[in-house]
């Protein structure tokens, strides 16, 4: 039985990370939803959130610091729009 040239496998998406040094692409099988292979960063890296591992309160996540930088806008709104007015 002759071997087929290319095998499904072959068709598959490939890494598209290239050499530093050479110029030249991976090539190999780019991990499913992913276009890196596990070689070259896929899958890596902590997961954002209350998921990462040195998540602990969540005062410091960047919705909360977010919403304290528009919270402080609105302070600073209201005291500038207060300026003018007499306190009784
Ligand atoms: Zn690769």
């Amino acid at each position: 039985m002759a071997k087929a040239d290319t095998y499904p496998m072959h068709s598959s998406p490939r890494c598209t990370a290239k050499s530093k040094r050479s110029g030249v692409r991976c090539c190999n099988p780019a991990v499913r939803g992913w276009t890196v292979c596990r070689m070259h960063g896929a899958r890596s890296g902590a997961k954002p959130g209350a998921e990462h591992p040195n998540f602990r309160h969540g005062m410091q996540t960047k919705e909360a610091m977010a919403m304290r930088k528009k919270v402080m806008g609105l302070v600073r709104e209201s005291r500038a729009a207060l300026q003018g007015v007499d306190n009784p």
